[in-house]
């Protein structure tokens, strides 16, 4: 269409998708179902309903419909920061003086600084449309539980979040956010539930972790009248919703008849990245197009590159669904690395079923390169990029300096998927020199994967 790719290409408002697409309908091996921890059946939508709202345990268990309507009140949220920007890298390009071309779509345009406010807005949403009083959720680093209480303070919902103890005190701003946004929030462990309180027996003085964090959250909810359970990754309906991703980048791209050889993203529960590259994974399904997919994850938490694929907890202590999935076992305790998105011990089963397949590969990443990789990148393109979102900055400059060697003119499309402004303290340990890399042992993961059930 033009020679010259702008620097930003814009959409326009009602260029916004207005179905979320769902790659499980397209997927020959579909990802295999939750099962009930009692029974070991597949959990059903009346069990599955007194944790998840009814229009959301729809969405996880719908394997077949393609696209999902989006509701117009989501839409017109969306349309407050959407649609994203995706920007060609130009700048970044010159600097490493690769002939690949480098795009990136940014999520961080918003006040929760990330991808998260995409399904949050969608949860809040059903919660209040089923009449209900409030959501309890979990959160690591804060995007979430920001994401989350800013959805539910837009329809006056009540919002109370669990927040992981070392991030609670480690990022007490990000703490204000949330509560200015109306949220209660409680550090975990705490002794307001029965697991937390179960926990903190066992382990005096722990700084909490996800696990746990979405063990307390799911009791809070089923115990309250009127309450149900949200979380900001992993599930199936949270990665359609942050399917607004792809369809924006696709629609963008298409528009310039652009082809991208390489789509990158940073995976923790894999919702971004299952966002992004869902539309483009549905063509290569499909016959229609092929593409190299790379999702990747911290070498202190290497879920895909150093797990097992089977049936496990979703939580420390044992209250969810059991899920199949790339796993390091619920009991494992990633070290304390800066990337809090991404310190959970599985993954989407969606992505988990991608990747078993071959359609997508996986790489893992040491800390001090991702910090090194962002802060080459903030130096020129400007933003300050989340130290989750590095993860992908770093492959994708990998990715460029490849073709720098070979002359290869690949096209490397990557998600963006926030800012790190409430990471300063990361970026402090890098600067001082004083960052290390924490990778787990052999032994390490022998013992996470020591509490997989058996069954
Ligand atoms: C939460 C988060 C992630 C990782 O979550 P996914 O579910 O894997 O997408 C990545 N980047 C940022 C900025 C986040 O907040």
């Amino acid at each position: 269409m033009s020679d010259k790719i702008p620097y930003k290409i814009y959409l326009s408002e009602n260029e916004l998708p207005d179905s979320w697409y769902n790659v499980r309908a397209d997927m020959k091996n579909k990802p295999a179902p939750l099962l009930n921890p009692a029974s070991h059946k597949p959990c059903t939508a009346e069990e599955l309903s007194h944790v998840f709202c009814d229009e959301l345990v729809k969405q996880e268990l719908d394997d077949t419909n393609a696209y999902i309507p989006i509701p117009e009140e989501i839409r017109e949220f969306y349309k407050m920061y959407r649609p994203a920007p995706l920007v060609r890298a130009y700048c970044l390009e010159k600097k490493l003086g690769t002939p690949a071309k480098i795009y990136y779509k940014f999520e961080g345009n918003n006040t929760s600084g990330s991808h998260k406010l995409n399904s949050a807005i969608a949860q809040a949403y059903y919660a209040k449309k089923q009449g209900l009083k409030g959501v309890t959720t979990e959160t690591g680093a804060g995007q979430w539980g920001t994401a989350l209480s800013m959805a539910c303070s837009y329809f006056d919902l009540d919002c109370q979040v669990y927040m992981v103890k070392v991030s609670y005190e480690q990022k007490p701003f990000r703490r204000e956010v949330i509560r200015t946004y109306g949220a209660k929030i409680t550090p975990s462990p705490s002794d307001t539930t029965e697991v937390g309180r179960k926990i903190l027996a066992e382990f005096p003085g722990t700084g909490g972790s996800l696990g746990c964090a979405i063990s307390e959250a799911v009791e809070a909810a089923t115990k309250q009248e009127g309450y149900r359970y949200v979380l900001g990754s992993v599930l199936n309906q949270v990665l359609l919703h942050q399917t607004v991703i792809g369809l924006e980048t696709m629609t963008a791209m298409d528009k310039y008849g652009i082809k991208p050889d390489v789509i990158i993203g940073c995976a923790g529960g894999g919702s971004n990245l299952g966002g992004l590259i869902s539309p483009f994974m549905g063509r290569k399904l499909r016959g229609e197009a092929d593409y190299q997919f790379i999702a990747v994850e911290p070498a202190s938490c290497p879920s895909l590159t150093r797990g097992k694929y089977v049936y496990d907890f979703c939580d420390t202590g044992h209250v969810c669904p059991l899920a199949k999935m790339y796993t390091l076992g619920s009991e494992f305790m990633p070290s304390p690395n800066h990337a809090g998105g991404l310190r959970y011990h599985g993954m989407s089963s969606i992505l988990s079923q991608l990747y078993d397949d071959g359609l997508m590969e996986a790489r893992s990443v040491e800390q001090t390169s991702v910090f090194a990789a962002a802060q080459e990148f903030a130096r020129v393109e400007g933003i300050l990029p989340a130290p989750e979102s590095s993860h992908a900055i770093k492959v994708a400059i990998d990715e460029a300096l490849k073709c720098k060697e070979t002359g290869e003119e690949k096209t490397i499309l990557f998600g963006l998927t926030g800012t790190g402004y409430f990471d300063m303290y990361a970026y402090k340990a890098f600067n001082d020199g004083t960052m290390s890399d924490y990778i787990p042992t052999d032994d390490d993961i022998a013992k996470g994967l020591a509490g997989i059930p058996k069954f």
